[in-house]
């Protein structure tokens, strides 16, 4: 459920006017509804009791540090993949120890970054990855607090670009290899064993691949802890799925992962982490667009509209399905016609749906993606040089601009010329600023 919804036949996010936010920023925009990210983040904390937990927001889903403010506020802690999130959780107010430093590649500087701030605990993907840590938190004479990211070799069952939990995939380590790993861990210094992690796969829409993996985890625990290890938390990754689509299948619901997780794990005595971005993030936000002309091709009729694939990604790269809707809810019984709605972008890639029915709507008329909020301004780029596109917040009948469009010139301003060029005939050489030789 979110809060998007018709009222007086105009989209509403919370009770805010799309229209409004549309007059006053322009188009395209991302809109968040702070109602619905609270809604989302609750359920899982309710679903999780009474075990001992914390709900890590994957910050990687949508790394506004208005959004990631509004949920550290509301108790969560955040899963980060970089520094740059890293930084982004601690600028939002969220202490180092409600930080899980996840991903496969983190560098020394990172690891560096993350111990000198406070970090709740790293989940290490590798032996290189676990002396480097042993080495920088000696270094700074500190212990740092680590789980081992183990591989199941469950297949999650999701599209491939987002599955992670089979033996061939790039992450974590082999769970047979874990107690070996575990028992070098415990002589290295600078190290703190906390617990064990794993992360198998996102938008999965069943449980029972979770139900296989964490089975698994459950019997490492009991080994590890025979073999004299102290696992205090399991942490259990993000990828519950969410329904791109309101007509298909239903994804299981934070309620129904919750009581398996209790019946699974909850004997361990663990706390257990979960790090959900999608279910957070994704229906708690939408993407507006204006149609620039409406086309007809050969053999299909186009809308093409103002948001392309530079901000909006997710079609193009996992073939993902969003519901377009019109911001003018469509009469009843109005006529709908197939149309492909495609981006500015020069290429054929840029394409967010074939034949889909639509009402007939006319350059200027607003659109909007449902299910927008996660993977969406997150893997936004400037491609065709388009400006990164605003975030909005909404909270009742208040809207803010969370991330504003950069203007044009901005975005020229970040690139600098050669000392050794000369300046573009008719503009002064500007002396000091043509010198910068790094930007
Ligand atoms: C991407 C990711 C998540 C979040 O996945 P969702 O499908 O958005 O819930 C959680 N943990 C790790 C380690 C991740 O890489």
């Amino acid at each position: 459920m979110d809060h998007f919804l018709y009222k007086n036949k105009q989209l509403h996010a919370e009770d805010v006017d799309i229209r409004d936010i549309a007059e006053t920023l322009g188009t395209p925009f991302y809109c968040y509804s702070a109602a619905t990210l609270t809604r989302h983040y609750q359920l899982f904390t309710q679903a999780l009791e009474p075990l001992p937990h914390l709900v890590c927001f994957a910050v990687k889903a949508n790394s506004n540090i208005a959004v990631l403010k509004l949920l550290g506020d509301l108790g969560a802690g955040m899963d980060v993949v970089s520094a740059g999130e890293y930084l982004r959780a601690r600028a939002a107010g969220v202490p180092g120890e409600k930080i899980v430093f996840s991903g496969v590649g983190k560098t020394v500087e990172e690891m560096r970054i993350a111990l000198g701030g406070g970090i709740r605990q790293f989940n290490v993907e590798s032996e290189p990855e676990l002396e480097a840590l042993s080495l920088v938190a000696s270094e700074m004479g500190i212990e740092a607090p680590f789980a081992l990211r183990v591989n199941p070799d469950i297949d999650a069952r999701t599209h491939d670009k987002i599955s992670t939990g089979r033996k061939e995939d790039k992450f974590g380590l082999p769970i047979e290899r874990a107690r070996d790993i575990y028992a070098r861990a415990a002589q290295m210094p600078g190290l703190r064993i906390v617990g064990v992690d794993m992360h198998i796969g996102s938008q999965l829409t069943d449980l029972a691949p979770f139900e296989a993996a964490y089975t698994k985890l459950a019997e490492l625990t009991r080994q590890l802890r025979e073999d004299g290890h102290t696992i205090e938390r399991l942490d259990l990754g993000g990828g519950l799925g969410i329904p791109y689509t309101r007509s298909n299948e239903t994804p299981p619901l934070p309620s129904d992962y919750g009581a398996m997780v209790r019946r699974v794990l909850g004997d361990l005595g663990c706390e257990i982490e979960i790090e959900p971005g999608r279910l957070i993030a994704g229906n708690a936000g939408i993407l507006v667009s204006s149609v620039i002309w409406r086309k007809s091709g050969g053999a299909r009729e186009f809308l093409i509209i103002d948001a392309a694939m530079n901000d909006l990604l997710r079609p193009a790269m996992y073939d993902a399905h969003h519901d377009i809707i019109p911001v003018v809810e469509p009469a009843p019984g109005e006529p709908a016609v197939a149309v492909d709605i495609v981006g500015p972008v020069c290429e054929s890639g840029d394409t967010f749906a074939r034949q889909r029915a639509m009402p007939l709507l006319q350059s200027g008329d607003l659109v909007a993606f449902r299910s927008a909020g996660a993977y969406g301004a997150v893997m936004a780029s400037e491609y065709n040089s388009r400006p990164l596109i605003p975030e909005v917040l909404v909270k009742n009948d208040q809207f803010a601009v969370i991330r504003r469009r950069p203007s044009y010139d901005e975005m020229l301003a970040r690139d600098s010329l050669p000392a050794w060029m000369q300046p573009p005939a008719g503009e002064e050489p500007e002396t000091g600023q043509a010198q910068v030789t790094e930007g």
